[in-house]
């Protein structure tokens, strides 16, 4: 049942192709996972050019002088939307959207701190709406929905949302994000998952731990869909208020492989990924503004 919902959540949250080109203008940089790498889980990529929709306008300006306005997004939440979970050797279960948590409240005081506005957009154990069990889906996109709507009504900058991983194949291991590049602001967003995955794995290897380089992903061809939409969290999804900026999903480690779930659980993890995080926000923002 946990694998059912993990295999739900990726399918739904952060589906990609395992060398999927993204189209930012520094296309070359798109890490392509390399031949000896295991293969990325994701496995229903359309052999065929998908249709690229026709942008929207967009809502939120995208250059304009400090400060900027992040929307964190902490992945799932509540009783019914935990997201991955391993238990370490003690017993101990460990939780995708506890540490979302964890590490989303602690960006969000790094990020005030270094004079970024910010919304954090959930600050508990919990879902906005309400939460049917017998639904997933259609309770997923209730509550992205919301989050998104919360994102546009500040007018963020930046719609960044934190997860962790997990695989049923546990040997899948690394850091890795997603990006919409069919958004008039694409380039932009798949420069920012860029600027955040890149950050979040030099900082881990900086502690020593080798984590894998699984480099970012275009968030589209969920579940191998012909049509291939986008995640709702990122996409143009018909019946679905977009997000109106440029955003990312970061996936931080795999809580299903044993020396990733191993640096998730040291005590300086959180504070590890989200000090990352904001190098890759100011890292963002400086090439956004050219300086
Ligand atoms: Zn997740």
């Amino acid at each position: 049942m946990r694998f059912a919902l993990l295999v739900l959540l990726l399918l739904a949250v952060a589906c990609g192709g395992s060398s999927v080109a993204i189209s930012s203008p520094e296309a070359t940089r798109s890490l392509a996972v390399s031949p000896t790498a295991t293969p990325a889980p994701y496995i229903t990529v359309p052999p065929t050019p998908t249709p690229v929709p026709t942008p929207e306008p967009t809502a939120v300006p995208i250059y304009h002088g400090p400060p900027y306005t992040i929307a964190i997004d902490p992945g799932h939440g509540g009783p019914g939307y935990w997201g991955a979970s391993a238990r370490d050797p003690d017993g101990n279960l460990w939780i995708e959207k506890d540490l979302t948590l964890a590490v989303s409240t602690r960006l969000q005081q790094l990020l005030s701190e270094a004079g970024y506005y910010t919304i954090l957009l959930r600050t508990e154990d919990v879902t906005h709406t309400d939460w049917n069990s017998s639904d997933y889906r259609a309770s997923m996109i209730a509550e992205t929905q919301e989050r998104v709507h919360r994102a546009n009504a500040v007018g963020a900058d930046v719609l960044l949302a934190v997860h962790f991983n997990g695989w049923r194949d546990a040997g899948q291991r690394g850091t890795e994000a997603y990006c919409n590049p069919d958004r008039g602001f694409g380039g932009e967003s798949c420069e920012l998952a860029w600027f955040v995955q890149q950050a979040v794995v030099q900082s881990i290897r900086a502690t020593g731990y080798d984590i894998f380089d699984r480099g970012i992903k275009n968030d589209a061809a969920v579940n191998g869909d012909p049509q291939n939409q986008h995640s709702f969290l990122l996409g143009t999804n018909s019946g679905f208020s977009p997000s109106m900026m440029p955003g990312a999903i970061l996936e931080v480690l795999f809580l299903s492989h044993p020396d990733d779930f191993a640096f998730i659980r040291r005590e300086d993890a959180i504070e590890v990924v989200a000090k990352s995080i904001v190098e890759g926000l100011n890292q963002y923002f400086a090439w956004l503004t050219g300086y």
